[in-house]
């Protein structure tokens, strides 16, 4: 039937792999299904590359093609079997129904929306699905002359199983559908049919799929009323809604942001890795935290030994001796540029002459430092303990034929089915802390640095393991990591102690509002600070509509200044551009603007540019799916930004020698 041995054939296997069977499907037939069907040819053509990402990809009409774990999942749950008759609502793609094709006998398939029928139904040609009958129309009325079915799937949510649908199933048969009571949101309902009018009902969980629309279903809101009109509306709720902000460099910038004074957390995100106007907003709000609200922690999402350099520099302390210079790896931009060097000698001058008690520090949340952090550790040692030094390097070693290509490591480990380091990173970092009390007397702040090390070591260990099982588990340490190092921070500055953390919207926002973690299983330091402190902890977003910005086309190429697109139609941040305001504030928290924060409730796509841009393919690349007003507390827009200014090679003029950023 289908081609197989396409060079596509490895990346199915791995998404068998790693998608499916890891997360509990394990019906041989449907396993073996996926792993036949060439999704690529499903997608248009721009789109192949991302065929077997974890998630739904848009297709014609505005509709998708289901995730491929749903698509396993569902047909699981109808327990389709060889000679099987299947009835599919909402075929789209013709994906699923392909999937279906190669277990069952024969596939009734019904779209609606007449261009994807036609597109699905020269797939099946081509690809020789002879079993799969297509039809145009509305699906919730089922499909009577082909009836009964042993079993029926929807790939769309309905405000509940149409009992047409029900009088379609033969005896024994199963109908599997996303029902809720919205159209954003359903719970995956199976139902058996075990007599002639007995039904049994069992529910999977949480999804989200495109409305269900018909007769049956919802009602077509397009026919009746224009996009053009609800934009309208909405224009008028933002314009409403919006605080213009300050000059940055006024005072009153940050002084629009005391409402958020009480916090024990501000998160300050960015929707880039590279725009100016965010990381000037970042400073301008936390020079006021710092200034007029005790907060004291500035954790940003930099690797913590490169932070800790700077840190020595803005609480006046002197460089370690032989520490490499900060911020070398790529991307050098985030934290080697114009704006960040204005933050850092700011909170220098800030410290100057107090006592260290009521000095703020500059800290980093991030583990992509293994080789330094090895080294910190070890020199630290070799300062306080040589004996130690030597048993530590010894264990160290173990990752030294990787030091150049961590990744590599997980790979091996993976391949040889033993995680060879990881007695020896977890073993100095409990040496470490058993000693805690004699170091610490000797030495505490670099104590408290080494002990950092060393954790984030034995993290990365495992970090560079999960990579290679699947993306979210590997997101998940990482944000872990950084949410545990905000913990320490704060534990270790007292009761009185507050953070501002900067680090990029995708980890600010509380990830079960988006995309993220509804599809994929991905959480994030907003998430576990939410669920830590509760309305305590302030995530807000930053957007911009269009203009310039600093990224790579490529992890580990050079910097450019790339134009940014202009947002998509049907983004939220499309929704701020067309209402034409001026930069502002928009507060999301319940009770402060609920007209603005119903609107933005349910989900709309949302852009993420990385320290990668790839504008050729934007929609695919840079959007999720984000229900904008849950995951943040207040959404800080600026329509036009600007790329930042990379520090140029050398010393910075007019810089003190000992300037961190020096090279
Ligand atoms: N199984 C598809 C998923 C497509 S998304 C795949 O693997 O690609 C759901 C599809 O349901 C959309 O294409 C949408 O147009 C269609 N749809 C929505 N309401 C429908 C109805 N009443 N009848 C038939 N199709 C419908």
């Amino acid at each position: 039937m289908a081609p197989s041995g396409s060079r596509y054939s490895r990346e199915r296997e791995r998404m068998v792999e790693r998608q499916i069977a890891a997360r509990g499907v394990d019906d041989e037939d449907v396993l073996e299904a996926m792993r036949n069907v060439p999704r690529e040819e499903f997608v248009a053509e721009s789109l192949r590359e991302f065929a077997y990402e974890d998630s739904p990809l848009p297709i014609e009409a505005g509709q998708t093609i289901s995730q491929p774990y749903i698509v396993a999942l569902m047909i699981e749950a109808a327990a389709i079997a060889p000679g099987d008759r299947v009835l599919e609502i909402g075929a789209g793609s013709g994906y699923a129904a392909a999937v279906m094709a190669q277990i069952a006998r024969r596939v009734y398939a019904i779209e609606r929306q007449p261009e994807l029928g036609r597109v699905a139904r020269e797939r099946f040609e081509r690809l020789g699905y002879d079993n799969i009958e297509l039809k145009v129309g509305d699906g919730t009325r089922g499909w009577p002359d082909a009836a009964p079915f042993d079993a029926i799937l929807a790939a769309a949510g309905g405000p509940e199983v149409p009992d047409v649908l029900l009088e379609q199933l033969a005896p024994g048969g199963r109908l599997v559908m996303p029902v809720g009571r919205n159209r954003e949101s359903q719970s995956l309902v199976v139902v058996r049919k075990t007599g002639d009018r007995r039904f049994e009902q069992t529910e999977l969980g949480a999804v989200r799929f495109v409305p269900l629309i018909g007769e049956h279903g919802w009602q077509d809101l397009t026919a009746r009323a224009p996009a053009a009109r609800r934009n309208e509306d909405i224009g008028v709720v933002i314009r409403d809604a919006a605080e213009a902000l300050p000059a940055l460099d006024s005072p009153e910038f940050g002084a629009l942001f005391d409402r958020f004074g009480d916090a024990r957390v501000v998160l300050l995100g960015e929707a880039s890795h590279g725009t100016s106007e965010f990381y000037r907003a970042r400073a301008a709000i936390t020079r006021r935290l710092v200034e007029h609200h005790g907060f004291d922690i500035v954790a940003v999402e930099a690797d913590w030994p490169d932070a800790a350099s700077i840190d020595r520099y803005v609480r006046h302390r002197p460089a370690l001796a032989g520490a490499p210079k900060a911020f070398q790896r790529f991307p050098t931009w985030m934290w080697r540029n114009t704006d960040v060097q204005a933050f850092v000698e700011w909170l220098r001058g800030y410290n100057t002459g107090k006592p260290k008690a009521q000095q703020a520090g500059f800290y980093g949340l991030d583990l992509y430092s293994l080789n330094s952090s090895i080294r910190a550790v070890l020199d630290y040692l070799d300062r306080v303990d040589p004996e130690a030094a030597t048993v530590a390097r010894q264990r160290y070693g173990c990752l030294t034929p990787w030091s150049k290509e961590p990744a590599a490591y997980g790979h091996m480990a993976l391949t040889s089915g033993f995680a060879l380091c990881e007695k020896a990173v977890v073993d100095t970092l409990q040496s470490l802390l058993d000693r805690h009390v004699e170091y610490a007397r000797a030495d505490g702040e670099n104590f408290l640095d080494a002990a950092q090390n060393a954790r984030l070591v034995a993290n990365a260990e495992a970090y560079y393991r999960a990579m290679y099982y699947g993306s979210a588990e590997s997101w998940n340490l990482r944000d872990t990591h950084m949410f545990d190092t905000l913990k320490l921070l704060l534990a270790a500055g007292g009761q009185k102690s507050r953070a501002v953390v900067w680090a990029h919207n995708s980890h600010i926002g509380d990830a079960r509002r988006t995309e993220m973690g509804q599809v994929r299983g991905e959480l994030n330091i907003g998430q576990l600070c939410r669920q830590e402190w509760g309305a305590d902890a302030v995530p807000i977003g930053f957007g911009t509509h269009g203009g310039t910005v600093a990224a790579a086309s490529d992890w580990d190429a050079p910097m450019q200044v790339m134009p940014v697109n202009p947002s998509l139609p049907d983004s939220c941040e499309r929704q701020f551009h067309d209402a034409g305001v001026v930069p502002s504030l928009f507060d999301l928290r319940p009770g402060q603007r609920d007209a603005l924060r119903e609107r933005f409730e349910g989900s709309r796509l949302e852009r993420y540019i990385g320290v990668v841009y790839r504008p050729d393919t934007e929609r695919w690349s840079h959007y999720a799916d984000s229900e904008l007003s849950r995951q943040f507390d207040a959404w800080v827009w600026f329509d036009q930004t600007r790329a930042v200014t990379a520090l140029a090679e050398g010393h910075a003029q007019g810089m003190p020698e000992t300037y961190p950023f020096g090279v």
